[in-house]
């Protein structure tokens, strides 16, 4: 399988792909072409870590199949998930399922793919490099599933920069506390814009690259544009598909909806790709918050990122410029010379608009609506009420689209939620939104008990033992020494 850049660059093999994360003329790796799935096959496969192994194959055909192993292994076979199978699958009625993508380390749906592409990073890197460094910029989750993947994973070292004052309390000591010998944390004195244009300014700075390089590293990135991040995720769609027609709540080729609480795009585009692969998919749903960029794109085809910029209860879908979706536009044109005007428009004018056929094709797959902070905290609220089914923020906003989506269209096809985060990640906003914020005002570490006391639901053991944990990277540094923050610790360690 070859790897083309969406700008229309050469094709690489995908190791290449992978340790490069984004071509040079500023595309985004995809694959030439999507192989079919053999659904008699696949039925066969008795674990998620092996249909993960199965699906790999299809796309690393650079990669011998010792290699794929290895990475799946030390991903999902080393009790790094609270679950045997990865994700887990709750039937909330008949027609509803929740697909948890929680059960790794940091408690959020990143973990899945961000257990994986540290070892598919390490067997894709040439040789002559002698160690990649990578820099992440985060607004919360990203950053600590990041930090988590590629502790102390040889050849590697991992900085991650976070605004100081601008992410949760829960956020702020799971990257604090964060142990590993080539892990590094730093808080910014600013907010998550300085922290991404600083990381951004690093990558693109001849002398940083140069620096760096004579001390034998190189720069790559973590975050959704690489297709080592992709991959993993097409793999819970086809697994829930499997899970759903085992247990007989689906007959054979029965189609689906899926809604994914959407951000970057990355998510949901795996989703759309597990689709062309074959997989019986009736809809994917997207769920935006208020930062309803792409929701608004899915319906009318406009994308226009000329609009206020509002921080919401469900920070990780705060975004304007969701970079995946560069890949929705090749995959459905296959026409780079079209997708390069697309983003120059959005470059230069803050917006772009597809052609009408164009808009179609999108439609026949998509759909998409956006959810306030307050219709999220009530979907909090009845989701509990409702099923007993304890949700976060994001997820939540996936739930009240679903609602919207079913008095819409009357579409009664089985659905199932993507479940991004675990609740006791943003305990604080959940717990005020089932108590209509009676407990605004107490400490956010409080709030995980009282959730435990009012809930039953258990506290997952790695947010429980935060307070309990050292502190091993206080620094909190200016929004101009971030280079001289790197320099300093890969000199030393
Ligand atoms: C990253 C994230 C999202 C958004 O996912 P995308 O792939 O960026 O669309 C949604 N929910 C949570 C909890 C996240 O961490």
């Amino acid at each position: 399988m070859r790897y083309i850049s969406t700008r229309g660059s050469k094709e690489v093999q995908a190791k290449e792909a992978i340790y490069r994360g984004i071509a040079e003329d500023g595309g985004l790796y995809t694959p030439v072409s999507i192989p079919s799935l053999d659904t008699e096959e696949i039925k066969n496969i008795d674990s998620y870590a092996n249909l993960a192994k199965y699906i790999f194959e299809l796309y690393l055909t650079d990669f011998t199949k010792e290699e794929i192993a290895d990475c799946i292994d030390r991903a999902y076979s080393r009790g790094r998930f609270d679950t045997k199978d990865i994700v887990g699958i709750k039937k909330l009625s008949p027609g509803l399922f929740a697909l948890e993508l929680w059960h790794g380390p940091t408690y959020a749906f990143k973990d899945v793919a961000l257990q994986v592409l540290p070892h598919l990073l390490l067997k894709s890197m040439p040789s002559f490099y002698k160690q990649a460094l990578i820099l992440v910029a985060t607004s919360g989750d990203t950053g600590k599933a990041a930090l988590e993947g590629f502790k102390d994973v040889e050849r590697t070292k991992i900085v991650v920069f976070y605004p100081s004052e601008g992410v949760s309390d829960v956020q702020k000591r799971q990257m604090t506390t964060q142990e590993g010998r080539n892990t590094f944390v730093a808080g910014i004195k600013g907010n998550f814009d300085d922290a991404q244009s600083g990381v951004k300014e690093i990558f693109t700075s001849k002398k940083c690259i140069d620096t760096i390089e004579n001390l034998g590293f190189f720069f790559t990135s973590a975050n959704s544009i690489n297709f080592g991040r992709l991959l993993p995720q097409i793999v819970y769609y086809i697994w829930s598909y499997l899970v759903l027609l085992k247990a007989g709540d689906i007959s054979e080729g029965e189609k689906i909806n899926f809604v994914v609480p959407t951000g970057n795009f990355g998510n949901i585009l795996a989703g759309f790709i597990a689709k062309l692969m074959g997989i019986p998919i009736n809809k994917l749903i997207v769920a935006s918050n208020i930062n309803s960029v792409v929701a608004d794109f899915v319906r009318t085809g406009l994308y226009d990122r000329r609009r206020k910029f509002y921080k919401t209860i469900s920070p990780s879908m705060d975004i304007l410029v969701a970079s995946n979706l560069e890949r929705l536009l090749y995959l459905v044109t296959r026409d780079s010379e079209r997708v390069k005007k697309y983003m120059l428009d959005l470059k230069t004018e803050g917006y772009f608009k597809v052609e009408e056929e164009v808009l179609k094709d999108i439609q026949e797959s998509f759909w998409g609506d956006f959810s306030t902070d307050d219709q999220t905290r009530n979907s909090i609220k009845t989701i509990y009420r409702e099923y007993g089914y304890l949700v976060d923020p994001h997820s939540a906003v996936g739930f009240d689209v679903y609602t919207k989506y079913q008095k819409q269209t009357s579409d009664n096809t089985k659905t199932v939620v993507l479940q991004t985060a675990n609740p006791y990640k943003f305990a604080k906003d959940v717990l005020n939104a089932l108590f209509d914020g009676e407990y605004n005002n107490i400490d956010p570490f409080e709030a995980l008990e009282i959730l435990y006391a009012k809930t039953g639901v258990e506290v997952p053991e790695g947010i429980k033992s935060l307070l309990s944990k050292p502190i091993l990277h206080p620094d909190v540094i200016e929004k101009d020494k971030m280079f001289d923050f790197i320099l300093e610790k890969i000199r030393d360690n």
